[in-house]
């Protein structure tokens, strides 16, 4: 590059510098480089997306004008991000990131941001409480957690500038499966490095920390404090609502991912499902690794009572509950981890209040509200796809496709109607899954089942062992 052109640049940031003062400079602008001058067009680069986006939208016509300041025949700007840091790679291909992020690391000390305190950062951020009980030493493996398990684990033990094996980690599955206990208990493990910060954040405190921060114009202590983030943690990402807070979380999702931050995500529903997030984020979402936690199985379910009343022994010595009611217990509360705490604290406090050792008949009565006749199953809309494909001999791609003969039709209405009927999905999202149809076609799917259902009785019966078949 020619040189005036690079003392041309040093007057605009000067220009640039004193229009938006010290901090809203270093923090914006700092790595803001020149690439390009050609036909009145400036090219300008940043190391990520989320700096473009911001600068973008923040500062576009100021970047211009300190041009035009110095160089009148300048019309446009363009911004690109500079090779961004991809560390969703396996260790072994990630090798150049762990240089890269040594000097992400060198500048952060540099300007002394690594060292801010884990609890200075939480009250900046609002991080949300912690319950001490849900540490990994409480966490119970079964078949249907073991791979979340291992990757939380893997998470927890990284060490600070370690580069990152799959990113964002999101976890999910149904309530009371075990999610925030087991991101609460990354956590703990996490912040019990030396030298390793991790913050955990509801979806909620994360808008509200967030969207806070940029209404009272602390943007930029928010922003200074994620820096000093290695791991963040945000749960129920469900809740996440609203266009801007969308559009903000989008952002920090990329600035931590590009910078080799690990995100940890916990949900009640694949990325896929997540209806009200953009296609963007959603892809983003699901380009790390997705590991969803099934129903506790009987002896999880056995295994996490034993440990919770052996917990509930060390403060209440006293308290004994016979393995014929742990195994009463664990057959027949079949729901969730929190049925299963509240029936261990039921028996505590009965046992406490009346001085009575738990018997059979007791536990019985005392949780009986917590049994449930039978759980609906979560259904998917892929396993509609599947048992309705396999019932019509038909390909699952064909319930996909735009074809439009008979013999596809027909199965392709009866999935939808399925998947109308045994999820809680919403008419375009259906219609998204089902090759990408519009709502009304599956809305007109969902109607001609039923009135067919209504005389003819063959496929009312059909339909029927589909569901059966389905909710098993
Ligand atoms: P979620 O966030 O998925 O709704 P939680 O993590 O709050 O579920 O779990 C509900 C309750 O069940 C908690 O008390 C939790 O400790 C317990 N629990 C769930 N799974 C396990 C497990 N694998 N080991 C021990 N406790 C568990
Ligand atoms: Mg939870």
């Amino acid at each position: 590059m020619v040189h005036t052109e690079q003392d041309r640049w040093s007057r605009v940031k000067g220009r640039l510098r004193a229009s938006v003062g010290e901090d809203v400079y270093s923090s914006w602008f700092g790595r803001l480089d020149l690439e390009d001058i050609r036909d009145g067009s400036v090219h300008l680069s940043v190391p990520t997306r989320f700096l473009k986006s911001w600068i973008q939208t923040h500062y576009a016509d100021r970047v211009l004008q300190c041009w035009q300041a110095e160089l009148p025949q300048v019309s446009r700007i363009d911004l690109t991000v500079r090779s961004a840091m991809r560390c969703a790679a396996p260790v072994k291909a990630a090798e150049p990131a762990r240089e890269e992020r040594r000097e992400t690391r060198a500048v952060h000390e540099a300007r002394g941001t690594a060292a801010a305190p884990v609890s200075a950062s939480h009250e900046a951020l609002g991080g949300s409480p912690l319950d001490p009980r849900l540490t990994f030493a409480t966490f119970v493996t079964g078949r249907s957690n073991t791979l979340a398990h291992a990757a939380a684990k893997q998470v927890a033990e990284g060490r600070h500038g370690d580069p990152v094996m799959f990113n964002p980690l999101y976890i999910h599955a149904g309530v009371g499966l075990g999610k925030t206990h087991l991101l609460q208990a990354v956590t703990w493990a996490g912040n019990a490095a030396p030298d390793r910060k991790v913050l955990y954040l509801t979806a909620e405190k994360f808008m509200y920390g967030f969207v806070a921060a940029l209404k009272t114009q602390t943007a930029l202590a928010f922003k200074e404090a994620l820096r000093g983030i290695d791991v963040l943690v945000i749960d129920d990402l469900q809740f996440l609502q609203g266009k801007s807070t969308q559009a903000e979380f989008c952002h920090t999702l990329n600035a931590l991912i590009d910078a080799g931050r690990q995100v940890v995500i916990a949900a009640d529903r694949p990325p896929s499902d997540l209806e009200s997030l953009d296609e963007r984020v959603r892809s983003r979402l699901a380009g790390g690794l997705v590991v969803e936690m099934g129903s506790l199985g009987e002896e999880l379910r056995l295994e996490i009572l034993k440990s919770r009343v052996a917990a509930a022994r060390t403060y209440h010595a006293g308290f004994d509950v016979p393995a014929a009611v742990l195994e009463y217990l664990a057959r027949s509360i079949t729901h969730n981890g929190r049925d299963l705490d509240g029936a261990v604290n039921r028996l505590l406090a009965h046992s406490k209040l009346n001085g009575q050792p738990v018997t059979l008949e007791m536990a019985e009565r005392e949780v009986r509200d917590l049994i449930r006749p039978q759980d609906p199953k979560r259904v998917k809309i892929e396993d509609i796809q599947r048992v309705v494909a396999r019932q019509y001999s038909v390909s699952r791609a064909d319930l996909l496709s735009s074809r439009r003969t008979a013999n596809v039709v027909r199965p392709r209405q009866v999935a939808m109607y399925l998947a109308k009927t045994l999820t809680l999905r919403s008419l375009p999202e259906i219609g998204r899954r089902f090759g990408g149809r519009d709502h009304t076609t599956v809305l007109h799917a969902v109607r001609k089942i039923e009135g067919l259902i209504a005389k003819d009785n063959a496929l009312a019966n059909e339909v029927e062992l589909l569901k059966r078949q389905l909710q098993e």
